[in-house]
């Protein structure tokens, strides 16, 4: 017998502990809160984890994809391609550049960003590649990296979803030109809001930082900290997308942790893994041999054919029984700002659409009880369970 659940099972809880939480109320004791010893810690310890030159801690992984598109010059008009499968922010940031987002589709297997579409799309003024590696999984880098090279394109790799991943054995983020990472709150480890760029040249990581900080030729920290006044230079149109200390102090305290969280989210994804086996839905292709997943998003693909129900009944149903649940996502080109000013359309592109209609991802927090994932998985079982295949 179905029994539902007392209270509403948030989807994307992060997971927060004690460290963090004492050392916020010393920082902000501190008397210096904003961007200073803190962010540079940060900073300095994703830098060592990616083992790459440089590392810019920012506030937000839109602003860290903005900056690096203005880094590698992106003038009016030229083109940025993405897929479609991806949230607003990896498409609003090459509009705040000046690009113009060009979409490309995705694999109904991988769910990541298509080589042969890429190659379809590229025009006179296609200038860079923006890959998403959705959900956690690595696009196939060793494809999209040869196209940038045959063709010239900078690779900006959106990491939002991926700081544990490897491609063949190498660290995501390790690959293209810039990387971008998201510590949103639902994001594998969090500083509430906060981003962070990757990159082994000197020239993008000094035009990112002057720019995150109003194009300011040293930060505020380096001149309020200084015992005699200093005045600054404005150096370059800058913008406002600091990491403050606040921030990172979270940050120092869960990238340690991010393996151990990492394991537990296996964890959970091994028992749903099990757990729906029979069910009338797909689960997330395995990962290729010698890849690191970062295990983000749980995405289910329901077979809504057979199950003779839409995915938003589904997710209906999924809040009814209190399980928090999420859609990630309705394809870009079908939304009407997209659509309005760059001329998309349904149809465009038929498995980034496929994907819209169908997918639905579970919660996957490492705060998750085990209760609570027995609770999701037997919301589903409640749910699509009558479609069972029959000869199992
Ligand atoms: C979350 C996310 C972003 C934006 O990250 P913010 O830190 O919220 O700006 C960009 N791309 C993808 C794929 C994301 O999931």
């Amino acid at each position: 017998m179905y029994k539902k659940r007392k209270d509403f099972l948030v989807f994307g809880a992060p997971l927060i502990e004690e460290p963090e939480i004492k050392e916020i109320t010393d920082i902000l004791r501190s008397g210096w809160i904003g961007t200073g010893p803190k962010a540079k810690r940060f900073e300095e310890m994703f830098r060592r984890y990616k083992l790459r030159k440089y590392a810019i801690a920012l506030n937000s992984c839109t602003a860290a994809l903005h900056l690096s598109i203005r880094a590698i010059d992106i003038q009016n008009g030229d083109e940025v391609i993405l897929p479609s499968m991806t949230f607003a922010g990896t498409a609003n940031a090459v509009i705040h550049a000046g690009g113009r987002p060009v979409f490309a589709d995705c694999r109904r297997d991988t769910m990541t960003i298509d080589p042969e579409d890429i190659r379809r799309k590229i025009t006179s003024k296609t200038k860079a590649i923006i890959p998403v590696h959705f959900a956690g999984r690595p696009c196939d880098m060793d494809e999209i990296l040869a196209i940038a090279k045959r063709y010239r394109l900078k690779v900006i790799e959106d990491c939002a979803h991926a700081i544990e991943a490897e491609y063949k054995g190498k660290k995501i983020g390790t690959l293209g030109d810039l990387a971008c990472f998201s510590f949103y709150v639902t994001k594998n480890i969090t500083t509430c809001e906060g981003g962070m760029v990757i990159t082994d040249d000197s020239a993008y990581s000094e035009k990112i930082k002057i720019r995150a900080m109003q194009g300011l030729a040293e930060d505020a920290w380096t001149r309020f900290s200084d015992k005699s006044h200093k005045h600054y230079e404005v150096v370059c149109d800058g913008y406002k997308c600091n990491m403050t200390d606040l921030q990172a102090v979270i940050g120092i305290h869960q990238l340690p942790r991010i393996d151990k969280y990492w394991r537990r989210r296996k964890e959970i994804w091994g028992r749903y893994d099990e757990a729906f086996r029979d069910l009338p839905l797909a689960m997330p292709l395995p990962v290729a041999p010698g890849d690191r997943h970062a295990l983000h998003l749980y995405t289910l693909l329901l077979d809504i054919d057979n199950l003779k129900m839409t995915r938003d009944c589904f997710l209906k149903e999924m809040i009814k029984r209190n399980i928090g649940i999420s859609v990630h996502y309705i394809a870009l080109h079908l939304h009407p700002y997209y659509r309005n000013n760059f001329g998309y359309r349904p149809g465009d592109f038929p498995n980034a659409e496929w994907i819209s209609e169908r997918t639905v991802s579970l919660p996957l927090s490492p705060k998750l009880a085990a209760e609570d994932v027995e609770d999701v998985i037997s919301a589903v079982v409640d749910i699509v369970g009558h479609g069972k295949n029959k000869n199992t």
